[in-house]
């Protein structure tokens, strides 16, 4: 499918009440989606398996069926499509055909390391979308960690700047949904 979102992970198939520190109306108004009109970011950060993908791929699925446009990836890749990109010098016109999608979804950002972004088209792709088109990040590390994604601090800077600007930021540190759903399994009650 176009938008690379994985099937299933929707708002239907999500448990709420397994989702500690983030009411389900908060959810619910991202997934109506206003927010991306104005070219606001979100920001999911929080340990792994905390559901942050489910949740951003699940308000991804909302604004789809609301007639936007979306795609989602993981940071690495998009970093490595970029950079082809870069060494093709078709860069801008890489990042100008990404102009289409309402919303970019950057799964796992600190996977994405600073040896491979050295070129920085993580930041180049941020300072393009900044106030205009959204992003919705999912991070396994808190902002202080994000140095090993960007080539050095002042771009570290520069980019969190600019994501933070306009952004709903959701603090998912809960709970391993994987690791609780394995240990229901074992011992069912
Ligand atoms: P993260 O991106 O934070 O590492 P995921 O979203 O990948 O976590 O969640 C791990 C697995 O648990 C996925 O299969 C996801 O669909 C499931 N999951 C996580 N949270 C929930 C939830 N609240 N309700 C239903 N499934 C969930």
């Amino acid at each position: 499918r176009e938008s690379g979102l994985p099937g299933g992970k929707t708002l239907a198939t999500f448990d709420f009440k397994a989702l500690a520190g983030v009411p389900r109306a908060r959810i619910e108004a991202l997934a109506a989606g206003d927010w991306v009109e104005t070219g606001a970011n979100l920001i999911a950060i929080g340990n792994s398996g905390a559901g942050k993908t489910h949740v951003l791929c699940a308000i991804g699925h909302a604004l789809v069926e609301a007639g936007r446009r979306v795609l989602y990836t993981r940071t690495t890749d998009m970093v490595q499509r970029l950079q082809a990109a870069r060494r093709d010098l078709a860069l801008e016109a890489a990042l100008a055909k990404l102009d289409k999608f309402d919303l970019i979804i950057l799964d796992d950002i600190t996977y994405a390391q600073k040896d491979q972004a050295e070129s920085s088209v993580l930041f180049e792709l941020i300072a393009r979308r900044y106030e205009t088109k959204s992003l919705a990040i999912a991070a396994n590390q808190p902002f202080s960690a994000w140095g090993s994604v960007f080539p050095d601090q002042a771009v570290t800077v520069a980019a969190i700047d600019r994501l933070v600007h306009h952004a709903t930021i959701l603090e998912m540190n809960g709970d391993s949904y994987r690791r609780r759903a394995a240990v229901t399994r074992q011992s069912p009650e």
